[in-house]
């Protein structure tokens, strides 16, 4: 679905088969988290993600013993493989040669330049991309000591020291992030590098975000301000839980605001003194139905007669609540009374046809 909002032209960076900034689609990824060297829980959780919407997966490469199961990772990966490398730049070497279609590094913790060309040079020659991840908490310490910068303008000064750097060895496919766990200092941060480095694709997040329900909050807050402003070409909610829990809440993010849709919008009413059914668990039911729904319809679960019958005949598929029963609607045309134990299972069947 084309976005309704003005989005900034980045440089395009691909990812294996995958397009970020220069106008593709916002791109959702996650990252794994079971041990590396366990080859076939790590494709699992890939597999999973991948059907749960991510174009791409970042998988850590934390020392030599996984290397091997790192490439047999890449090899049978449904979407691209992201090295996540920290400290050692032999590893992130490594990562390139193993099939690793991006490196995200921190440059800062690579420890010399010398290390750092080696980094940009091995994935020049092997067309992988690197994210610089500039992280809030792992500054350079000449940046961090200085009180006369905000923690934004720190951010921002170290992401230029890189991105120059990286620029002038001759290596564009570039993306940038620089993370912070409080929201106001990452929209502050993202809004200047998006004004400083107009070109860059920017890979956005809230890092440690925190559990489900915090960290979706912060990352649909700091998250949904840049991209209604058009920044961020790339974008993973970071949760405290299992990554699969990630996928759903930046599709939800990028689905509000209209610039990705993927599988259903689901409009229910939040329940009151009116409603004469139990609401809130066929809505729930209903929702989890539609997980593994692909279809980009929208389906309405309302309470009563007020607003019901306007939004279940607005939806493709929609129902508008009485007295222990409801008003099914397909299309905007009322189908049939049904009664209230059968609510989920005749909106499924409704949408199985479609
Ligand atoms: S649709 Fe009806 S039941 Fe639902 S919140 Fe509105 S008035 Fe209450």
């Amino acid at each position: 679905m084309p976005t309704s909002l003005p989005r900034e032209l980045t440089r395009p960076v691909m990812v294996g088969s995958v397009q970020i900034g220069g106008g593709a689609p916002v791109v959702v990824q996650s990252m794994t988290c079971t041990p590396t060297s366990d080859t076939e829980a790590t494709l699992d959780q890939i597999r999973a993600l991948a059907d749960g919407g991510c174009d791409v997966v970042r998988v850590t490469l934390p020392n030599r013993a996984a290397i091997d199961s790192f490439k047999a990772i890449c090899d049978a990966s449904p979407v691209p493989i992201i090295a996540d490398i920290h400290f050692d730049y032999r590893l992130a070497i490594a990562a390139v040669d193993a099939g690793a279609a991006k490196l995200r590094i921190n440059p800062g913790n690579i420890g010399s330049w010398e290390k750092v060309d080696a980094v940009i040079d091995a994935a020049g020659a092997a067309g992988a991309a690197i994210r610089i991840g500039v992280n809030a908490g792992s500054l350079e310490e000449d940046l961090a000591s200085r009180d006369d910068l905000t923690q934004p303008e720190k951010l921002v000064a170290s992401s230029l020291r890189f991105v120059e750097h990286f620029e002038a060895r001759g290596f564009k496919d570039i993306v940038l992030s620089a993370k912070a766990h409080s929201v106001p200092t990452t929209i502050e941060t993202y809004r200047a590098l998006s004004r400083e480095l107009p070109h860059i694709p920017l890979h956005i997040g809230v890092t440690e975000a925190g559990t489900v329900q915090q960290g979706t909050i912060k990352s649909a807050v700091g998250l949904g301000v840049l991209l209604a402003e058009g920044i961020g070409d790339t974008l993973r909610v970071s949760l405290t839980a299992d990554p699969t829990e990630e996928p759903p809440v930046a599709w939800g993010i990028l689905q509000c605001l209209g610039i990705r849709r993927r599988g259903p919008e689901l409009v229910s009413c939040p329940t009151c003194g009116r409603t004469q059914v139990d609401l809130i668990p066929i809505a729930q039911e209903v929702e989890k139905r539609l997980r593994t729904c692909e279809k980009p319809i929208s389906v309405a679960v309302m309470g009563c007669v007020v607003n019901g019958p306007g939004e279940a005949s607005d939806a493709d598929v929609g129902v508008a609540c009485g007295k222990g029963s409801a008003l099914l609607f397909k299309h905007g045309q009322p189908v049939r009374k049904i009664p209230e134990s059968q609510i989920a299972d005749a909106l499924m069947e409704e949408i199985e046809k479609l």
